[in-house]
């Protein structure tokens, strides 16, 4: 699955200021996901693991990470 776009990492955190900070799995990407509308050059932050970006005060997606604590 997915769309075939290349990602730099596994994990992408949406920058985009207007929504909420979420973690995206590229590995687990869903049509529901708002990863592939990311302009992720400009809206995306790079985490090679899961911790890293929670760390950074992100949420997991409840489509690609349903089984994370606090996926929404
Ligand atoms: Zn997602």
């Amino acid at each position: 699955m997915g769309t075939g776009t290349q990602y730099p990492t596994r994990y992408l955190g949406d920058a985009n200021p207007y929504r909420k900070k979420h973690v995206h799995d590229t590995a687990n990407e869903k049509r529901s996901c708002t990863l592939h509308a990311l302009e992720w050059a400009r809206n995306a932050v790079p985490f090679d693991t899961l911790e890293q970006a929670y760390a950074a005060g992100y949420a997991p997606c409840l489509f690609c990470l349903p089984q994370e604590p606090g996926a929404d």
